[in-house]
């Protein structure tokens, strides 16, 4: 297998749009999917794995001779140049990729610099522990989440350096500066210049708290205090929720919405009068530039039927431009994606299985159906491979 990864000279797009963060693939924990010029990165358990624009075509990312890839035996899979014990996060700058794995010389977490097709892998950085990890890359540097460990206290650092000068790391944040001492973050995501991550007691998992980091100043501070549950990021406001109500047994809850400017001011609480599937107890659970994407919730006693829950593509001033059928299990997580696709990965009780929705027959006004275009078995995963 062959992948070009010259530019294309006379590309529409510019190469800026992929290496800047791409926020319609993050997940908590980093972006399981990323997009570069010719076509997308994922991957198969713990193999990289390209696939086209239309997310066709899936081939491994090795171009070593007479390698067998995932059917090589378990003593040497981990020689496929493919192959990242326990991969987290994705990240594409200027022309190559950056991964998040096990250093397979120690169990501790390493971000690994490899070009486009699976050669001229590096590692250049390692990270103290092996605790919670996932990075992104702004501007030339690296800013990389970290848990740290003492005696008393389980700390989140925000760490961010040159990407070829961890020795240069500076902490933008640190949670032993905090009241927390079981600290985690479980997002982090880059919006021009600003940092936006949020901040939990790993002990209760309750009051989240929210935080923009000026990525010119490096200043930190604490935005977007009505909310504890999720902070979203569109283009012009950032949308979060509060719980206000929590009933394990019958697993329903009450959220109320907000909506803030960019900088973490308050400017209204969201109804529905401003998103109407908020009356069918629908929550908010994606945004991009262009629609805010509510889902139907497909468990507890306030769920609808199975056959009546949807996905719900919404403008920005809350008109509904069209449905997603929900692919029928309770374990999705939905990705606004780029322009052209939004995706839902699923997991059908035996398989991890990816969707693809295609955004521009949103205007014709049908409800869409999610299509499949990967699948890969979880249990074939294995957590930690040493050299
Ligand atoms: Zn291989």
């Amino acid at each position: 297998m062959l992948l070009c990864s010259c530019k294309t000279e006379n590309s529409e797009v510019p190469e800026d749009r992929y290496s800047v963060f791409q926020k319609g693939f993050a997940s908590s924990m980093g972006n399981k999917i990323v997009e570069s010029p010719d076509g997308f990165y994922l991957f198969n358990g713990n193999f990289l794995t390209f696939l086209d624009k239309n997310f066709e075509n899936p081939v491994t990312v090795c171009d070593k001779p007479e390698c067998r890839h995932l059917e090589e035996a378990e003593e040497h899979v981990v020689e496929c140049n493919a192959f990242y014990g326990n991969p987290r996060d994705i990240k594409y700058y200027n022309g190559k990729l950056y991964i998040a794995a096990d250093a397979m010389d120690g169990a501790n977490q390493a971000i690994y610099q490899v070009d486009l097709d699976g050669n001229g892998r590096n590692k250049i950085y390692t990270a103290e522990n092996q605790g919670e990890f996932c990075f992104l890359i702004y501007k030339g540097d690296i800013i990389a989440y970290e848990q740290q460990y003492n005696e008393t206290q389980v700390s989140a650092e925000i760490i961010r350096f040159p990407i070829n000068d961890p020795k240069q790391a500076e902490t933008l944040f640190s949670g032993k500066e905090t009241d927390i001492n079981n600290s985690g973050i479980s997002y982090l995501i880059n919006d021009e210049d600003n940092l936006y991550f949020n901040f939990v007691d790993r002990k209760k998992w309750t009051d989240i708290r929210f935080y923009t980091t000026d990525l010119t100043s490096n200043e930190t501070e604490r935005i977007c205090k009505d909310a504890d549950r999720f902070l979203l990021i569109g283009s012009d406001r950032l949308i979060g929720s509060e719980n206000i109500e929590r009933n394990n047994e019958d697993r329903t809850w009450e959220n109320k919405y907000f909506q803030f400017s960019k900088d973490g001011k308050l400017e209204e609480e969201l109804t529905d009068k401003d998103y109407e599937a908020l009356s069918r107890g629908a929550i908010i659970d994606g945004i991009d530039d262009q629609y805010i994407y509510l889902s139907d919730i497909c468990y507890g006693a306030d769920a609808p039927p199975a056959e009546e829950r949807y996905h719900y593509i919404y403008t920005y001033d809350g008109k509904e431009a069209g449905r997603i059928y929900q692919t029928g299990t309770d374990s999705w997580s939905f990705y606004p994606g780029n322009d052209d696709y939004a995706i839902i990965q699923d997991y059908d009780g035996t398989e991890q299985v990816y969707y693809k929705v295609d955004k521009s027959l949103i205007e014709s006004g049908q409800t869409l159906e999610p299509i499949e275009f990967f699948r890969f078995d979880p249990t074939e995963f294995s957590y930690f491979y040493s050299y």
